[in-house]
């Protein structure tokens, strides 16, 4: 079968690889639909580690194709979306079956190899079933929201509190709509370029400020009569903006990061303390039910992901997929890759 295969900084390329067999607890999913998001951007530029060769993608749907000893066979067929972050097999949960319960889940795509390809082999307990109504593309796309939602379920947002979103990206965009659904107040949202922004609208923003034509601080101070926003969320992984986050929040106010980069600055303690801030880091889709509520924000067309997604390329086209996730050219948000 066709895999999309890293085998360097920048370099990518399909390559034939044999077909995934079901393990017992394991399905083979047939991949219908995956995206690209930051994570596979950076493997790709090199601002994530990851081991060559690697088969990137973990952000996919599809059905089920086969299943391993003690799985339903039944399940063969079924739409699904999938849960990225595998158990890894070895720890004292996964020996005794209790995959749900690992600790140390690894993202498929950068541990092991992903879903830019035509099968994939997943354990069953990371299939979440997608119902009627939810198209594979769709269901493709919920990790950002999963870890929209991870984010929005720890901060508690009040109704009409004032909200900074830095970055405009899928995370960003996911965020923009949930802390609109959760009754933000003033809606502030930033990124480097002006493409994102008629979404970020649509999706409930109250302000868009471009980082490059206007000074942040002084836009959401203004904004919010000096000082400063309920709740600063950090999505872009730019260290600059990583760096200047944490002038945009009140005193007492929540920061958090969710912006990933291998260079990103320290947190300044110094700053957390004087402001009495509550910090919090986001590292992924908190697996506490965030997918299947996701899912069910799609269904239920709370959040229209259309807008979102800007490009889609077939496997064979897999360089060029990477190339326009990677520079954003053409306005690009997300790009959708259908096997
Ligand atoms: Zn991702
Ligand atoms: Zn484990």
């Amino acid at each position: 079968m066709r895999a999309a295969v890293l085998t360097g900084i920048r370099q990518v390329e399909l390559q034939e690889r044999p077909e995934p067999v079901a393990g017992p607890g394991w399905v083979v999913v047939r991949v219908e639909s995956a995206s690209l998001c930051g994570t596979d951007a950076h493997q790709y530029d090199g601002r994530i580690d990851t081991p060559f060769p690697r088969v990137p993608g973990h952000d996919f749907a599809g059905r089920v194709e086969a299943v391993g000893e003690g799985v339903d066979p039944s399940l063969v067929g079924t739409p699904v979306a999938v849960k990225p972050s595998l158990p890894c097999t070895e720890c004292a949960e996964c020996r005794a079956g209790k995959l749900l319960d690992c600790k140390r889940k690894k993202l498929i795509g950068l541990w092991s190899d992903g879903c830019l390809t035509e099968k994939v082999a997943v354990p069953q307990v990371n299939l979440v079933p997608r119902p009627d109504g939810v198209e594979a593309w769709q269901a493709s796309l919920l990790e950002p929201l999963a870890v929209g939602l991870n984010t929005v379920d720890r901060l508690g947002i009040k109704l009409g509190e004032s909200v900074v979103v830095l970055g405009q990206g899928p995370i960003g965009l996911s965020l923009t709509r949930l802390c609109a659904l959760s009754g933000a107040g003033q809606l502030i949202v930033t990124d480097a370029r002006e493409a994102p922004f008629s979404v970020s609208r649509s999706f409930g923003a109250t302000e868009t400020t471009n980082v490059l034509e206007r000074d942040v601080k002084e836009a959401v101070l203004e904004l919010t009569d000096g000082n400063g926003a309920d709740i600063v969320i950090e999505t872009s992984g730019s260290p600059a903006s990583v760096a200047s986050a944490i002038d945009l929040v009140r005193k007492e106010g929540k920061l958090v990061h969710i912006g990933w980069a291998n260079d990103l600055p320290p947190i300044p303690v110094i700053p957390v303390m004087a402001k009495t801030l509550t910090v919090y880091g986001i590292g992924g889709n908190g697996g506490r039910g965030q997918y299947e509520r996701a899912l069910e924000l799609v269904r239920t067309g709370r959040i229209e992901l259309e807008p979102m997604v800007t490009h889609r390329f077939s496997l064979d086209e897999i360089a060029e997929a990477f190339a326009v996730a990677d520079s954003k050219s053409g306005g690009a948000i997300k790009v959708v890759v259908a096997p």
